[in-house]
C-alpha cells in the first residue's frame, strides 16, 4: 500500500503540509502531488459575475508555479491538469497504480461535492482515500463541543476554545521526496486568458504587490514579525486602510493555503519569548480564531450559509436592485468611503478590514439589498478570498448570521472622520474630491456652492450626489428589518 497521490487543493505549501507528512511517514515508495485547475472555478456565480476574478487567479497561478518549484527542489515535481479533479485523480490514480489519494478536506458544498465525488469514484477501483483537515488552528475533533454545539456567539467560542483547546506543533516539513514515476505527462500551469481571464499589471495604487506562493508567505510572515515589529503595534493600527503595513496582509497566503495559520501561531509564540508580548501580539491570534469560527460555522451549518436567510432562516425581503447595486460596485455612492473601498478592490482585489465592514453595511443596511450580490461580488474580487470567511462575515454584517444584536449599522461618514482622520485614504483613492481641504472632503454633499468652486468640485457632475439619504435610508431598512424579524 505504498503509492500514493496527493491532490493539492487550497493547501499550496509544503511546510506544516499533512497529507505530505503522512506520505512520508508511511513510507509511500511513490508519491505523485497533482494540482487541478478546476473548470468550475473558472465559470460564473449565480449573479453572473467571474467566480474567480483575475487577481485571485493570477494569485493562484504564482502559487501553483512556487509550490512546482518547492516540489522539484525536494526531487518530485507537480503534476498540473485543467478539467475536473473527481476524473483527473481518478484516472492518474489508475494509470499509475496508486493506493490512496491524500488530500485536504474543505468545510463547504461545492468543495465537498467535489470530494464525494471522487470518493465515490476512487471507490469503484478499489483506490483509498485519506482526508486531512489542515485549513485551521484548531482541529475539529479538538474543540471542547460536537461540532453540532459550536457556539453561535463567536465570544463564547473564543473562551471555550481558548480555556480548553491546543493548538498543535506544526509538522516538519520534507527534506527529501521519492522522484515521480517516468513517463508521467506533468501538464503546464494556465495563462490568465487560458482560463478566460485578462491578462493585467497589478495596480501600482494597491496597499502591496501580493504575489502568490509559499516563498513570498514566508517572506511576509518574517517582514512583519521580526524585520520590522509591525505585529508589537497591530492592534493600534489594524483599523488603518492606507499603505501595506497597517495590518499583516496574511489572508491571501492564508485563503489558498501558502500559510498555515499554525505556522504563523507557533512563529508569535517564538516573538513573544523573544521580543514582545502584548495586546497586540495576542489580537493576531484573536483574528486568526475569527477565521476559525467562521470554518467550523460552515461545519455545522452546511449550506445555510448561502442563503439570503442566513444562518438565522430570517426572511428578510432583500431585494433585487441593479440599478443601486452596479452603483454601490462601481464606487459611485456619493459617500466618499464607500467609494474609495469599492475602487480600491475593483482596481486590485483587496480591502481593509474596516473598509470591508463599512461597505457591506452600506450595501445591506442603507440600500437594503440582496447582500448575496455583495457576497458574490466580492467571491470574484477579492484576492484573499476564502468561502468560510467571505459568507460567515456577509452573514454577520446583513444581519443574518451570528451576530446577535439584530439590525446594526455603521455611521459611515462618522467611521470616515475616525478611521482615515486627515482624508488620506479618501484622495488615494477620489482625484476627483482629493482637493476638498481638511474635514470636509468626508461629507462633500455638505459643501456651498462657493466651497464646490473654491474646491473645483461640482456635485452632481464631477462627484455624485448621495444616492440615498443616510439615516432616513437607515430607518427605512431597520422598519423592514424588524418587521420580517418580529
Ligand atoms: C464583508 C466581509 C467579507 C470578508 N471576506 C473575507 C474573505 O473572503 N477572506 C478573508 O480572508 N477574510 C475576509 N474578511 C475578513 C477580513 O476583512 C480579512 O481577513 C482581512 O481584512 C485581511 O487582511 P489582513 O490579512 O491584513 O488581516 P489582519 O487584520 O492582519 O488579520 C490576520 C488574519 O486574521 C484573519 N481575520 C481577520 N479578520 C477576520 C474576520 N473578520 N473574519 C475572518 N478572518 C479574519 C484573516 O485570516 C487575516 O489574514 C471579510 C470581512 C468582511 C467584513
Amino acid at each position: 500500500m505504498n503509492n500514493i497521490l496527493i491532490w493539492f487543493r487550497n493547501d499550496l505549501r509544503v511546510h506544516d503540509q499533512e497529507c505530505l507528512h503522512q506520505a512520508i511517514k508511511n513510507n509511500a515508495k511513490v508519491i505523485i502531488p497533482v494540482y487541478c485547475f478546476d473548470d468550475r472555478t473558472y465559470t460564473t456565480t449565480s449573479f453572473g459575475f467571474a467566480k474567480t476574478g483575475k487577481f485571485r487567479a493570477k494569485f493562484t497561478l504564482e502559487s501553483v508555479a512556487d509550490l512546482k518549484k518547492s516540489l522539484q527542489k525536494l526531487g518530485s515535481d507537480l503534476v498540473i491538469k485543467k478539467g475536473l479533479p473527481e476524473k483527473i485523480i481518478t484516472e492518474l490514480a489508475i494509470k499509475y497504480n496508486i493506493d490512496r489519494v491524500y488530500f485536504s478536506q474543505e468545510a463547504t458544498f461545492e468543495e465537498v461535492k467535489v470530494e464525494n465525488k471522487l470518493i465515490n469514484n476512487l471507490e469503484k477501483h478499489n483506490i483509498k482515500t485519506e482526508k486531512n483537515w489542515q485549513s485551521s488552528l484548531y482541529y475539529p475533533e479538538d474543540l471542547p463541543f460536537e461540532i453540532n454545539q459550536l457556539p453561535d456567539l463567536f465570544t463564547n467560542f473564543r473562551k471555550q476554545i481558548e480555556k480548553k483547546s491546543e493548538v498543535y506543533e506544526t509538522f516538519q516539513s520534507p527534506s527529501q521526496l521519492p522522484p515521480l514515476p517516468s513517463p508521467i505527462d506533468l501538464g503546464k500551469i494556465p495563462t490568465l486568458p487560458e482560463l478566460g481571464l485578462e491578462d493585467f499589471i497589478p495596480s501600482p495604487k494597491g496597499v502591496l504587490n501580493f504575489i502568490g506562493g509559499e516563498t513570498e508567505a514566508i517572506k511576509r510572515l518574517k517582514y512583519y514579525l521580526w524585520e520590522t515589529d509591525y505585529i508589537s503595534k497591530y492592534k493600534e493600527t489594524r483599523n488603518g486602510m492606507l499603505g501595506g503595513n497597517y495590518s499583516s496582509k496574511f489572508s491571501p497566503w492564508l485563503a489558498n493555503g501558502c500559510l498555515s495559520p499554525r505556522l504563523i501561531y507557533t512563529e508569535i509564540e517564538k516573538y513573544e519569548q523573544e521580543r514582545v508580548k502584548n495586546d497586540s501580539t495576542y489580537w493576531l491570534i484573536f483574528e486568526l480564531l475569527w477565521r476559525d469560527f467562521f470554518r467550523f460555522t460552515c461545519l455545522k451549518y452546511g449550506s445555510k450559509i448561502f442563503y439570503k436567510s442566513g444562518l438565522q432562516g430570517l426572511k428578510i425581503p432583500f431585494p433585487e436592485n441593479w440599478q443601486l447595486f452596479d452603483l454601490w460596485r462601481e464606487g459611485k455612492t456619493g459617500y466618499p468611503l464607500v467609494d474609495a473601498n469599492m475602487k480600491e478592490l475593483k482596481e486590485t482585489g483587496f480591502m481593509s478590514n474596516r473598509g470591508r465592514q463599512n461597505v457591506a453595511s452600506f450595501l445591506t443596511k442603507n440600500l437594503g439589498i440582496n447582500w448575496q450580490m455583495g457576497a458574490e461580488w466580492f467571491e470574484s474580487l477579492l484576492i484573499d478570498y476564502d468561502v468560510c470567511s467571505n459568507w460567515g462575515n456577509w452573514n454577520y454584517t446583513a444581519g443574518v448570521g451570528n451576530d446577535a444584536r439584530g439590525f446594526r449599522y455603521f455611521n459611515i461618514p462618522k467611521q470616515s472622520k475616525d478611521y482615515d482622520r486627515k482624508g488620506d485614504y479618501l484622495r488615494h483613492w477620489l482625484p476627483e474630491i482629493a482637493s476638498i481641504k481638511g474635514d470636509k472632503i468626508h461629507e462633500p454633499y455638505k459643501l456651498s456652492q462657493e466651497e464646490q468652486k473654491q474646491f473645483k468640485v461640482q456635485l452632481g457632475v464631477t462627484y455624485p450626489h448621495p444616492i440615498v439619504d443616510f439615516f432616513k435610508s437607515v430607518k427605512y431598512n431597520e422598519k423592514i428589518y424588524l418587521g420580517a424579524t418580529k
